[in-house]
């Protein structure tokens, strides 16, 4: 089974549980590149422990640092840098599986070229399906390319579905579990006081601080939603969102004859990640076994869109598709990273998204230039967006997009 694996964004959260599930599987991989943006001391650790044959970092200094330490360290791993060695990794005939795990539109080059080249891909990276979704399935199944879904609740409606003909109609409707972040029962008027450290101290996951604020704002089920519509080739309408506070169940696939299959775990990442890994067999994960007796209770609640406004304006921009979701995640991008170093209010990322997805007119998208094009653009008007936002004194009244009939529609998934 063993296969030369290379992590993009091995630093992260999702690279640590990957490189903890292969040092307890060593027959399932061989490490073949790791890849950081500029912790370079993690990096060097972890080129100590697997001995890859590639490394590759953004900056020319962190490349010169690097090599000389793995040399003095007797490794002959060859330390490269930016964004193009990434990109000519991630194709090259040296590796056969590529973990696809930097945070944000980043991910997305390297993705593309394992994705052109026929890789197989575990993808965690899920802003590169948001912002290209038909054109990404497109180049993977030009090339043969497979896709195993990281994301918990992506990879559980993999388990669930099974091999199930999707287009025979026997499966209904998907349904997306969240978690409802730490905000879920915060009084709404103190939103707008949360600071970064409490918006990343996420009650039941432990993740990199992008996706934290993502899954506190909600966000991160409306970017869920647009790759579970691409990846499964099924109709937003046809995609459930339920709050589930203990994240047990990690979702659930609803057939025409009203079976509904999920999938259950403990809340550790290592579970999709060891499935992922050794498809179709099984590996060890790691991971605490479920003990239901503790857990005793599970809850499932529908979404309040007047307190998560970023899901509102992610299930507007899946029912107009197009370029919208490519602004919807740069100007997210933009919004949270202004968030995380104080420029803006947590309420404020809503409105700077909102913002910006008002200030760029819809349209198709034909080619990855485009797409790249319409995200630069975005950036551009959502950091103008946030340079205002900054200046409004902080009494200004918050805004909240509308929960739209349309809206509430469709996350409940069109019943
Ligand atoms: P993280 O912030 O912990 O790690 C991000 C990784 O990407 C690091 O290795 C970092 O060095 C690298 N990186 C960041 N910017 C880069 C750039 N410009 N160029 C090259 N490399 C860069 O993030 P994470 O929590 O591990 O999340 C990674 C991806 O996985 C995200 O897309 C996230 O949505 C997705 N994901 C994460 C989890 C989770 O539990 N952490 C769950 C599901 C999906
Ligand atoms: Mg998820």
């Amino acid at each position: 089974m063993s296969q030369r694996l290379f992590v993009l964004g091995s630093t992260g959260s999702i690279g640590d549980n990957v490189l903890d599930v292969v040092a307890r599987n060593p027959q399932t991989a061989v490490i073949h590149g790791l890849t950081a943006h500029r912790n370079i001391g993690k990096l060097y650790r972890q080129c100590l422990k697997f001995r890859p044959a590639l490394a590759i970092v953004s900056e020319p200094h962190h490349a010169i640092e690097l090599q000389a330490n793995l040399q003095a360290a007797g490794l002959n791993t060859e330390v490269q840098c930016g964004a193009q060695a990434l990109c000519a990794a991630a194709c090259a005939a040296d590796c056969d599986t590529v973990v696809a795990a930097i945070v944000g539109a980043a991910g997305l080059p390297p993705t593309l070229s394992a994705a052109r080249a026929g890789k197989k891909i575990l993808l965690a990276n899920k802003e590169a399906l948001v912002m290209s979704g038909t054109l990404f399935m497109e180049a993977a199944a030009n090339s043969g390319a497979t896709i195993l879904p990281l994301d918990s609740e992506h990879n559980a409606i993999f388990q669930c579905l099974h091999g199930a003909q999707r287009a025979s109609g026997d499966v209904q409707r998907l349904i997306l579990t969240a978690s409802g972040g730490p905000f879920r029962n915060r009084p709404l008027q103190t939103l707008d006081q949360v600071t970064p450290d409490e918006a990343c101290a996420h009650p039941n996951w432990s993740m990199g601080r992008k996706i934290s604020v993502d899954s506190a704002t909600m966000m991160n089920k409306g970017l869920e939603l647009i790759e579970a519509r691409w990846l499964f080739d099924i109709p937003a309408e046809r995609i459930e969102t339920l709050i589930h506070p203990q994240s047990i169940v990690h979702s659930m696939v609803v057939y025409r004859d009203q079976s509904v299959l999920a999938q259950l775990g403990s809340p550790d990442m290592r579970i999709p990640i060891a499935h992922a890994l050794a498809y179709p067999q099984r590996i060890d994960s790691g991971a605490e076994p479920l003990d239901l007796v503790k857990v005793a209770t599970l809850t499932f609640e529908a979404p309040d869109l007047a307190r998560f406004p970023c899901l509102a304006l992610a299930l507007e921009v899946i029912r107009e598709g197009g370029a919208m979701s490519t602004v919807l995640n740069a100007a997210n991008e933009v919004a949270v990273e202004a968030f995380l170093t104080h420029r803006i209010r947590f309420t404020d990322i809503a409105r700077v998204v909102d913002e910006v997805l008002q200030k760029i007119p819809g349209a198709a998208v034909t080619s990855f230039d485009e797409v790249m094009d319409i995200d630069q653009h975005s950036r551009r008007i959502g950091s103008a967006v946030v340079q205002r936002v900054c200046r409004m004194p902080h009494s200004s009244p918050s805004l909240y997009a509308a929960s739209s009939a349309a809206a509430v529609s469709l996350l409940q998934g069109g019943r």
